[in-house]
């Protein structure tokens, strides 16, 4: 116990800096519990990685994805919500008050909001990240809107793939859905809409080998995987759709997951842990958007003060 005594205790500790984490910050220092941020190494999320957001209320003409979150760290901010620009390495959640560690450094919390959010699978291929945001998107749903009359290709060939692809014959000319192998992993009726939309063409057995362009995708360079074959396919825009990530490893074995993602008690964001509560892409793997994680980070920080009430805080 005396060990204790030493340690910085905060009423609630938010981990993540996505519209989940700023929002809950924003809501909990509203709320007068001076929330410590740990805002993580890749600060900001997913927004961070897209160009111009069309679909967040409130913005007529568009904003920027790394515009929009730095807004929404001075809003927190503005009602002294503290941020720290590091990584939560370690918890301890199986008694209270929780511990968070961030290295060597390491803190007491009555209640912990967790908001680490998801990352997109990568191809991990040469031009993939330099041409990010400039014709390589994760997220038809965001970018969709901009490939108008485009040629575009589709990496993947699970649901969000058809889903992405389905999507975007919206707006493109004709969407290439490029599969590493010769049969779908999406479900059947996926399957069958991808197949019936005379939009939709496939490329079987290959891989994206590398995404051209100099400062906007031009094309892909595609590998057949049994005979190593390349070709160059002239195209606008890449959607790459090969799964998400939550980014929840800190919290294994301590929470209750499905799939990696943080299970909650709907409607509420209470995690298996009483004061630990969780929001945005690390819970949510079906729609993944700004709005929808900010939501869920306001409803996050509405449980921690109702919770640290009930505990006489
Ligand atoms: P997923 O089901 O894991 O599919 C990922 C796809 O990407 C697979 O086809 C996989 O190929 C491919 N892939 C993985 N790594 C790759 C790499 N490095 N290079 C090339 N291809 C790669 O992921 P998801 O489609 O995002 O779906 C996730 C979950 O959400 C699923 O349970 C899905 O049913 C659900 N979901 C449902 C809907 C819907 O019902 N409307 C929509 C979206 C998502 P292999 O097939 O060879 O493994």
């Amino acid at each position: 116990m005396a060990e204790w005594a030493t340690v910085d205790e905060r009423d609630v500790i938010v981990i993540g800096s996505g519209p989940a984490g700023h929002t809950a910050a924003l809501y909990a220092a509203r709320a007068n519990l001076k929330p410590l941020v740990l805002k993580g190494i890749e600060a900001g999320g997913q927004l961070m990685l897209t160009t111009e957001v069309e679909n967040y209320p409130g913005f007529p003409e568009g904003i920027l994805g790394p515009e929009l979150m730095e807004k929404m760290e001075k809003q927190a901010a503005r009602f002294d919500a503290e941020m720290l620009h590091q990584a939560a390495t370690k918890v301890d959640l199986s008694s209270r008050p929780f511990r968070v560690w961030s290295g060597d450094e390491e803190w007491g919390a009555r209640t912990v909001i967790v908001a680490t959010g998801a990352s997109a699978r990568m191809l991990n291929v040469e031009g993939e990240r330099r041409l990010l945001g400039h014709g390589v998107s994760t997220c038809a749903t965001c970018d969709g809107f901009f490939f108008r009359g485009k040629e575009l290709v589709v990496v993947g060939g699970g649901d969000s793939a058809m889903e992405e692809a389905l999507f975007l014959t919206r707006f493109a000319d004709k969407v290439t859905v490029v599969h590493r192998r010769d049969a779908l992993r999406a479900s059947k009726i996926m399957q069958d809409r991808a197949f019936a939309n005379d939009k939709i063409e496939f490329v079987w057995d290959s891989v994206v080998d590398e995404v051209l362009g100099d400062g906007q995708v031009s094309g892909v360079r595609l590998k057949n995987v049994n005979t190593e074959k390349t070709t160059d396919l002239p195209i606008g825009g890449v959607f790459v759709a090969i799964g998400h990530i939550p980014n929840t490893s800190v919290f294994e074995g301590q929470l209750e997951m499905s799939g990696g993602y943080i299970v909650v008690k709907d409607p509420t964001t209470r995690t298996s842990v009483d004061g630990v509560f969780a929001a945005g892409d690390a819970v949510d793997h079906i729609y993944r958007q700004a709005v929808t994680a900010a939501g869920m980070g306001c409803k996050a920080a509405m449980d921690a003060e109702r919770f640290l009430e009930a505990q006489g805080h």
